[in-house]
């Protein structure tokens, strides 16, 4: 008999393949996911963050079979319904004064940071928008447009965009020196080649998580914050991975001290479902009727399963769980360091946290990672890698991960990091999985 991973890859399209190990999953409960052998695997990923709540969250559950046993529609484009109406006046409570004007419902952080990259141009005349170098902000043309992520190589930019650097405390010298040089690239832009009055939106990730979970200085957004109300710039905070709870917070922007006037919600939102959320000024986001629009966006199924994903945050406090069990992952990690001179870096905040490999003078251990990933998956661990030199273990697990999940974890990820740095991987068993 053909097993699932060999029937996938005959048949589907590998396009959308971003693989580090040959996992086939049939099924997923909490924080673990089922293989066909009936292994359970440890999974701090949740899909790159997507299944919040963990793997078939009773909540979730509940509202989809609702939604579905009176389905008012499949969207919204053409006829109000309740779950898209809820969800909108839910997310406006949720968000700060000057961004509460009107929400868009999309399928993916990609297409609703695109249709705030048009909007804001659209909408303001100015034709430009400041992004970070490394970061991600989607997959479609749109949103790759203005990403800075260095496996979106070669893929055309909009012609407005300005790629600036992310301030980087481990590599440029500490928090100080690294919040500086930023700020001055910026000044430098500002006084020349990048007219600020010209420029419409200055995307930012909290965390900057493809680009390697990079955890900005203390009052560096503070500063580009205020650069950006003196010239009307329209900051939009890009919440898609490390926003609703996972940060510790309920937004990940309220650890930089900031209030974005645009803000993108995606991943975790649907608690496994496709749906995202750009949420601003009623003048942005109201800029014109069918402007930016796919069938079934708004879709009462997909509205209804992220209504229940918001109310059980809230209800059960997941923000302040995230930060618990985040800081014992944290904990546990620092104790690992010691022992394994792989580990260069741990970074991130609440249920959002990086390790960076490395090697000699912090060059980037890649084959390693991939390695450590690999051999992690086969303790029965899942977790892959980011980073704009593909040597950050990132990990962004169900906000309900226990802290004994968290220590499991850790214990397995020991196991890998020691098999790794004594040789005991070989390197052929990586040549399959491409990563990024
Ligand atoms: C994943 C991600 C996106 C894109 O979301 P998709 O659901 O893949 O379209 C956008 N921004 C950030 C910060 C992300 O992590």
């Amino acid at each position: 008999m053909t097993g699932l991973y060999e029937r996938d890859a005959r048949t589907l399209s590998s396009m959308s393949f971003l693989r580090f190990f040959p996992q086939a999953v049939t099924g997923g409960e909490g924080s673990y996911l089922f293989d066909e052998g009936g292994r359970r695997l440890l999974d701090l990923s949740a899909s790159w963050g997507a299944a919040s709540l963990g793997h078939s969250h009773p909540a979730v559950r509940l509202a989809v079979d609702r939604a579905l046993s009176n389905q008012a529609g499949a969207s919204h484009l053409s006829g109000a319904n309740l779950p898209a109406v809820e969800l909108a006046e839910r997310l406006l409570s949720i968000v700060p004064e000057r961004a509460a004007g009107r929400v868009w419902l999309g399928h993916s952080g990609s297409d609703a940071n695109e249709t705030v990259a048009r909007a804001v141009i659209a909408a303001t005349g100015r034709p430009r928008i400041i992004a970070f170098k490394g970061a991600y902000h989607g997959g479609t043309v749109g949103s790759m447009a203005i990403s800075g992520h260095p496996a979106q190589e070669g893929v055309p930019k909009a012609g407005g965009l300005t790629l600036v650097p992310y301030p980087n405390a481990y590599r440029d010298g500490g928090p100080e020196q690294a919040s500086a040089r930023a700020l001055a690239h910026l000044d430098e832009l500002f006084a020349g080649p990048v007219p600020p009055e010209e420029v419409a939106a200055f995307f930012l990730e909290p965390i900057q998580s493809d680009g390697g979970m990079i955890v900005p200085p203390l009052d560096f957004f503070r500063s580009v914050e205020t650069l950006c109300h003196r010239y009307g710039i329209l900051v939009v905070s890009d919440e898609v991975k490390v926003g609703l709870g996972r940060s510790g917070r309920l937004h990940a922007f309220e650890h930089l001290g900031i209030e974005p006037d645009i803000i993108v919600f995606g991943k975790g939102l649907g608690g496994g479902l496709p749906i995202s959320a750009a949420v601003g000024p009623a003048a942005i986001m109201n800029h014109r009727a069918a402007f930016s629009f796919q069938t079934v966006h708004g879709n009462p199924v997909c509205a209804s399963a992220a209504l229940a994903v918001l109310d059980t945050i809230e209800r059960q406090d997941l923000a302040t769980h995230a930060a618990r069990v985040g800081h014992h992952l944290t904990t546990l990690l620092e104790e690992l360091k010691s022992s394994h001179p792989l580990v260069g870096d741990i970074r991130g905040r609440g249920l959002a946290v990086g390790v960076e490999l490395v090697g000699d003078a912090k060059a980037p251990a890649r084959r390693e990672t991939a390695k450590v990933v690999y051999r992690a998956f086969e303790l029965g661990l899942v977790l892959y890698y980011v980073g704009i030199n593909s040597n950050v273990l990132e990990m962004t697990p169900s906000l309900l991960l226990s802290a004994e999940e968290a220590a499991t974890a850790i214990e397995i990820l020991d196991r890998a990091l020691a098999d790794v740095e004594a040789g005991r991987v070989a390197d052929n068993v990586v040549a399959g999985f491409a990563g990024w």
